[in-house]
């Protein structure tokens, strides 16, 4: 693992920062780490809201739109990462009840509690850490994740340690271990009980794509942005793999365990470490590799690559931050993000923007326009957030600096789809709330299910690539088109139906498209939509009374043991 210019920033220590105090028992402590307690999409004392359910997608992307809104649950991957790369007999616990973590808490005798969490989370932390002095007094407490960066955090909860920055060096150092040993990758598949269109999508081997994390932090160092912050800010970022050989052995030995061929991409800006990437291409290509990958990039880095090399290397899905046409994001400069978009979509690459609301340029005269701007890119997602000062950041100590935060807003609401935690020079805090549900519900309005969407896409690709002299390439689409042409051309049937009385333009688009998937697709994926199709429609009209009902959903509790044979 190397620590790019940011030596010492993951080592911060509530006791002395340079005398680093070992557990006493070192790699014999017994270890539990565990993600904050449910449930989750519900309003309660501990901060949990209804509003911001443990579901990525849904929380933050395509939340407007209803039964088609992609709905999963992500593990808690730092905290696995945690535990595969140390000695201690450790268990993960993740998404536990109050109840679970109690029970694990007094069922074996932990050395050390380890609690993962981000800020809003905070409340959850504080009542953690005070039930395991209740009921393990002689545990040992880390608290670690986003929620270190609150200020004054040491004075919030009850915890030995708060450890800020990266994690896996720090808890090795802790228990004596080799901090620098090469990182262990865990087997993480990366989505878990997916649903979309009132359908809980079959979990079976190898139809998931596995998650690969070989980086965190972005040098980029956004003003606002709390992982570029948290991992060193501006100029930093921590490699757990530093070159395409290194990437291409975990992926390999993830796509022989997990029998994957796809993996999402967990690094905030996979694309702009080129020298890495294409020597993964290289490697995938010396070993006839047809991987397809999730990744996260900005413009700015996206622009390093041609199109060809971005295909050949797989990239099926692309986040990218669109903030602003107005903003002054170096990430930014130079690039028509319009047309990019429509270039990558051009080439199958589905992708996802993620354009902020209430910058400080922002006013009410003008905010509706830059809607309309994100909303014309046209991307197969698209996430609206607020401009929010998160504790951490550089945008938090210039508002902080400048008198503009409103100390009453709970650290539980501050997560960019609720309201302005800071006073805006032109918007309400009411108004803020106003213009993000807008911009959610322009963007479904104009551009349709997200799901219909990424089905054009896939089919523009194919179209594409279908003849493409490169095997690989070729297998890609091809495969892609085998497994989901059926199932697309289904669902874009009920969408069609769905949508003709209360949106006819949306559905003569989708309408189109079926067709166009009709033409491209075999046999038995042109009759699938007959049975499939109204199946889909019964459960889509479903799944909108049980939403209107208030219907939510929760992640399983999950419980893995290591080293923990004579434990
Ligand atoms: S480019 Fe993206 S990940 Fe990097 S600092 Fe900016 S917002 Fe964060």
């Amino acid at each position: 693992m190397q620590v790019h210019e940011a030596q010492g920033y993951a080592r911060n220590h509530k006791a002395l920062p340079g005398s680093f105090e070992k557990h006493p028992k070192g790699i014999q402590a017994r270890v539990l780490l565990s993600s904050v307690f449910g449930p989750y999409a519900q309003d309660d004392e501990f901060g949990s809201r209804s509003i911001n359910p443990m579901e990525l997608y849904h929380n933050q992307v395509t939340r407007a739109q209803g039964s088609f809104s992609l709905r999963m649950f992500h593990r808690s991957w730092g905290i696995m990462l945690i535990q595969a790369n140390i000695s201690a007999p450790c268990a993960v616990l993740d998404f536990p009840t109050r109840d679970d973590f109690a029970r694990e808490l007094t069922s074996h005798r932990y050395d050390i509690v380890g609690i993962s969490s981000i800020i809003i989370n905070v409340g959850k932390v504080r009542e953690m850490c005070r039930m395991t002095r209740e009921l393990s007094p002689h545990s040992a407490i880390v608290v670690g994740g986003h929620v270190a960066a609150i200020p004054e955090i040491e004075a919030m909860i009850d915890a030995d340690h708060i450890v800020r920055g990266e994690g896996v060096s720090w808890m090795r150092r802790y228990l004596g271990e080799d901090e620098s040993a090469p990182i262990l990758h865990p087997a993480i598949v990366s989505g878990m009980q997916t649903r979309i269109m009132g359908i809980r999508l079959p979990e079976r081997k190898g139809a998931t794509a596995a998650t690969i994390i070989p980086s965190v932090g972005c040098p980029m160092g956004c003003n606002f942005c709390t992982t570029s912050a948290f991992f060193g800010g501006k100029g930093k970022f921590v490699n757990f793999f530093e070159t395409g050989d290194e990437l291409f052995e975990v992926m390999q030995r993830m796509e022989h365990e997990l029998k994957v061929h796809s993996f999402f991409v967990m690094d905030e800006n996979f694309l702009l470490h080129r020298d890495r990437a294409m020597q993964l291409l290289q490697r995938m290509k010396e070993n006839g590799k047809s991987w397809t990958m999730s990744v996260f990039a900005s413009a700015n880095a996206i622009r390093k690559y041609t199109m060809q090399e971005l295909v050949e290397l797989g990239v099926s899905w692309l986040w990218m931050g669109l903030e602003s046409p107005q903003a002054s994001y170096s990430k930014l400069h130079d690039t028509d993000t319009r047309e990019l978009t429509r270039q990558l979509r051009e080439h199958g690459i589905r992708v996802q923007g993620s354009t902020i609301i209430g910058l400080e340029h922002h006013t009410p005269d003008n905010i509706m326009a830059e809607i309309e701007h994100a909303v014309s890119h046209n991307t197969d997602f698209h996430q609206f957030m607020l401009y929010t000062p998160a504790p951490g950041t550089p945008l938090y100590q210039q508002i902080a600096a400048e008198g503009r935060l409103l100390r009453d807003v709970d650290y539980a609401d501050i997560h960019g789809q609720f309201k302005f935690n800071f006073k805006h020079a032109a918007i309400s805090r009411d108004d803020s709330k106003r213009f993000l549900d807008w911009a959610f519900w322009r963007d479904f309005e104009l551009n349709g299910p997200s799901l219909y969407r990424i089905a054009g896409t896939l089919l523009t690709g194919w179209k594409r690539y279908k003849d493409w002299p490169d095997a690989r390439v070729r297998e890609r689409f091809a495969h892609e088109m085998r497994r989901l042409s059926g199932i697309y051309s289904s669902a874009l049937w009920a969408m069609e139906k769905r949508f003709s009385k209360v949106n006819a333009n949306v559905s003569q688009q989708i309408r189109a498209l079926r067709k166009e998937f009709q033409h491209e697709s075999g046999a038995i994926s042109r009759m699938m939509p007959a049975v499939l199709g109204p199946v889909l429609l019964w459960t889509t009209r479903r799944e909108e009374r049980r939403l209107a009902q208030g219907k939510t959903y929760e992640p399983p509790t999950i419980l893995e043991r290591k080293n923990w044979v004579g434990a």
